[in-house]
């Protein structure tokens, strides 16, 4: 992996954890559309496993539905996904102080 996509990899990992709090529930096509809004394309290859990882990790937690006869899973945030945006979210109040504002 270059560095820009280690980099755009993390914040794709934001990215989903803050849609799972605040849209409260989030699907891979739904996230996969949303981050191309921000100028990401992320491939289910990409995605999917980035899914499973938060899922893993006890971020997210998943939900299988059927809908229109097709099988979808549905991410929504645990409380320790809620830590850990909160957590970010200081630093990367952090960050963008500096490297924004202070150019
Ligand atoms: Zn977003």
């Amino acid at each position: 992996m270059d560095m820009e996509r280690e980099f755009f990899a993390g914040f794709i990992k934001i990215h989903i954890l803050y849609h799972a709090v605040h849209d409260g529930e989030i699907c891979g096509a739904g996230i996969a559309r949303e981050l191309a809004t921000h100028g990401y394309t992320v491939s289910p290859g990409t995605l999917y496993p980035t899914l499973h990882r938060l899922e893993r990790s006890g971020y997210l937690k998943v939900e299988q539905r059927t809908e229109r006869g097709r099988r979808r899973k549905y991410y929504s945030a645990t409380a320790a996904g809620m830590k850990a945006l909160a957590k970010s979210r200081e630093r990367i109040k952090e960050l963008v102080e500096e490297v924004l504002e202070r150019g």
